[in-house]
């Protein structure tokens, strides 16, 4: 996958990319990643990037000129248009979901905004505008660096093969399960005895109802976009009815 991005402060990318599996996976071939400065694409002395919002208030938004050039002349770099990309509290929330499908795109570019956010016909020029949560950060690249992070790690060949995707949090909907190394006693702390009994189904029951009790307690909501089992329902059903009468 071919991943670019246009910033004011293109130089923040490298370090994370580079490093531990992002480098590894970038020096494999898996994803390559050009960031781009906009101030490239301006004609003024000062390489203004920013202007007064109409109508008054505070701040300073990102004018729709050297964005339009910039995304214009980077998707014409190569033969495949990009997957462009843009940021905002006002997007699609991100999600696991979201990484999968810009997983199977060729070609992502990722347009960081900066300031009190952007003139809003700049978003005429997104394929997606995606949000990171519910709080406001002092510009995209976080975001940017976030998506990337999780798309890339979709990839074949991003993870060794002593690490999967497949199993975890989200991958089927459900928060991932308890998870435990040596010692099996820690300070007290003791591993369940399950996970120590060489029973491949024992322990394999044990994941699910784990990851269903823990997926119950802290994000009921996900339940209800998953697929479960009538037995699973129920093992559901009574933990919910166990901690309604643990509070009476
Ligand atoms: N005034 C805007 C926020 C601008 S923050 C508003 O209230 O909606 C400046 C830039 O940071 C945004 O253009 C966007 O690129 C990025 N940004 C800030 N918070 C973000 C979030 N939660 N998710 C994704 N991008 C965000």
């Amino acid at each position: 996958m071919r991943i670019e991005a246009i910033s004011v402060i293109p130089q923040v990318f490298e370090a994370y990319l580079d490093a531990s599996i992002m480098g590894r996976a970038q020096r494999a071939g898996v994803f390559s990643f050009t960031a781009y400065d906009l101030r490239e694409w301006t004609h003024d002395r000062h390489r203004t990037v920013d202007d007064a919002p109409f109508g008054g208030g505070q701040g300073m938004l990102m004018k729709p000129e050297p964005i339009f050039e910039a995304v214009e002349d980077v998707s014409a770099r190569a033969e495949e248009a990009p997957h462009v990309v843009f940021f905002s509290p006002c997007g699609t929330p991100f999600t696991q979901q979201v990484a999968s499908r810009l997983a199977q795109q060729k070609r992502l570019l990722f347009v960081c905004g900066r300031y009190e956010g952007m003139d809003e016909r700049c978003y005429q020029l997104a394929d997606d505008i995606i949000s990171l949560g519910d709080y406001v950060l002092t510009g995209g690249e976080l975001a940017a660096l976030a998506v990337a992070d999780a798309v890339v790690r979709l990839l074949p060949g991003a993870l060794g093969d002593d690490m999967s995707a497949v199993d975890e949090s989200f991958s089927d909907g459900l928060l991932e399960y308890e998870q435990y190394t040596r010692p099996a006693d820690f300070r007290g702390m003791k591993v369940p005895d399950v996970l120590l009994s060489g029973d491949h189904g024992a322990v394999d029951l044990w994941r699910r109802q784990s990851s269903l009790e823990r997926t119950a307690r802290l994000r009921p909501d996900l339940l209800e976009h998953v697929d479960l089992t009538p037995s699973e329902r129920e093992f559901v059903e009574r933990l919910a009815h166990t901690e309604t009468s643990g509070d009476e």
